[in-house]
């Protein structure tokens, strides 16, 4: 049997040794998936969304202890941890207050059916819904709570099972979401947690499952993709971005603008989908928006995660950091200058220092390859046409910025930049009310909104006359 060993990125110390499951295991808990699933949603609505509701509160209520065991085992800071534990619950809500109407069977044809149904040629129309069955559910490490309660739990609420296998990089806290929905009364083979790394998800991805959803990368997303054609079942990708934002000339305060990017591209290490990944500013604020950019940068908290006042804390995988020394070695070559950063930082474990890189163009891997840490590239542009064939030359589509007073102007921009989501004077934002998406290398599908409730039913359309 193999082993996973969880660290601790802030120190490098073993935090837990956990037997990973296998290929027979995983096969046993997909079997035991089957064979529950069915009577999981014979079960009226009102009961599993009584037992979601359940799970909601127990996260309110147990939030701190959660956020200490995430906190540990990604290095997250634990004031940020706490936020996001503290902001799933509105998602839950988001999904307890609309599945039901989703679910609900729909007239195809309303004014069609107004005659009773046997009347010649009145042929009733009907779309009924059906769960998708077993899932699956590979997740990532950066938002756990977020990404694994956007898939788990509308497709519990939808009636379906799901095997989900949390990162790696943040087994715990996966282990303690099946704990938390147990505990709430979802029966222990309907929601069931896959312990392991790649390996364990390739096994997944080998049973007999009805779908499946994963977050994470291009290169393993573009893999399963790939396992799920050959099954002919749903597949929904949320990938990663290279997330543009573009400051324009007319923004009423230069300083507080390049705070709120400095935000967006740092909050958690910079180890957001849609964190902000490089930055276009219009020449005649660049220098302004620079310094600015830099001071709001140099006022981040860098230290023990577990202290309620650090902002950044070490990256969830220590690897990364030669992505990032890559990263700032090309650039500097290429002729960027650096202006902040660019190394390690000087104490133990994973910790790389906030980096801020001007001079920078397109032939640089910096404004190109996905950098997730706490790395930007800032390049000044002449024009809004400038700027908008700059943010759509990348293969990724998750999200893009535009700053400006102008709200006309910046809808021009973001029109022309082919992503998801798009950001006018906000950026690194998410909310439940709207599909989650990407275009190109960023995924596939949405998760949120009612895009993301609708991805967990199949229609059944019934043709139904009765006898004349
Ligand atoms: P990753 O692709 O390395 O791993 C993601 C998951 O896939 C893990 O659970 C991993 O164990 C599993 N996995 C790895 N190889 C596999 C295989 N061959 N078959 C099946 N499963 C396999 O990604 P990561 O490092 O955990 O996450 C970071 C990436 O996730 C970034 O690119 C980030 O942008 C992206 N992300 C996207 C969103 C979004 O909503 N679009 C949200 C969070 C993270």
């Amino acid at each position: 049997m193999s082993v996973l060993t969880i660290h601790n990125p802030a120190t490098g110390t073993v935090l837990r040794e956990l037997p990973a499951d296998d290929a027979t295991a995983i096969a046993r808990k997909a079997a035991a998936a089957r064979k529950a699933q069915p009577k999981w949603a014979a079960r009226p609505f009102a009961e599993r969304a009584a037992i979601i509701r359940r799970f909601r509160d127990l996260l309110v209520e147990r939030r701190d202890t959660l956020a200490l065991t995430q906190s540990a085992e990604t290095g997250k800071p634990i004031a940020q941890a706490r936020g996001e534990i503290g902001a799933t619950p509105g998602r839950i809500d988001f999904f307890l207050d609309h599945v039901e109407a989703q679910l609900a069977a729909r007239l195809a044809k309303p004014e069609a059916v107004v005659p009773a149904i046997g009347a010649p040629g009145s042929t009733e129309e009907v779309v009924t819904f059906d769960p998708l069955g077993v899932v699956a559910n590979i997740s990532a490490w950066n938002y756990p709570w977020f990404v694994g309660t956007n898939v788990y739990v509308p497709a519990l609420l939808t009636g379906s099972a799901v095997l989900y296998k949390p990162s790696e990089f943040a087994t715990l806290t996966g282990m303690a979401m099946a704990d938390l929905l147990h505990e709430a009364g979802v029966p222990d083979d309907v929601f069931q947690c896959v312990v392991g790394g790649g390996v364990a998800g390739a096994a997944l991805l080998e049973q007999d499952i009805d779908g499946v959803f994963f977050t994470g990368s291009y290169a393993t997303g573009a893999r399963i993709a790939e396992a799920a054609a050959r099954k002919m079942i749903p597949v929904q990708l949320e990938l990663g971005g290279k997330d543009p934002a573009y400051v324009a000339d007319d923004v009423a305060d230069v300083a507080a603008v390049a705070a709120g990017l400095a935000d967006g591209a740092f909050y958690n290490n910079g180890q957001s989908c849609c964190a902000v990944e490089r930055i276009y500013v219009h020449a005649k604020i660049a220098d302004a928006f620079r310094a600015a950019f830099v001071e709001a940068v140099k006022g981040f908290v860098m230290g023990d995660p577990g202290e309620g006042d650090t902002y950044l804390g070490p990256l969830t995988r220590e690897a990364q950091i030669g992505v990032l020394e890559a990263q700032v070695k090309d650039a500097l070559e290429k002729g960027a200058t650096l202006l902040c950063g660019g190394k390690r930082a000087e104490r133990p474990g994973a910790y790389f220092e906030p980096t801020v890189l001007v001079d920078v163009d397109h032939s640089m891997e910096v404004m190109r390859e996905e950098s997730f840490g706490p790395i930007i590239g800032i390049q000044a542009v002449a024009s809004d046409d400038e700027a908008a064939a700059l943010m759509a030359d990348t293969a990724y589509g998750l999200t893009a910025a535009v700053f400006s007073r102008d709200r006309a102007r910046a809808a021009a921009v973001l029109s022309r930049v082919p992503t998801g989501s798009a950001y006018w004077n906000c950026c690194d934002r998410v909310s439940p009310h709207l599909p989650w998406s990407g275009r190109g290398h960023s995924g596939l599908g949405s998760t949120l909104g009612l895009e993301g409730i609708r991805c967990f039913v199949k229609p059944r359309a019934w043709h139904l006359r009765a006898p004349a």
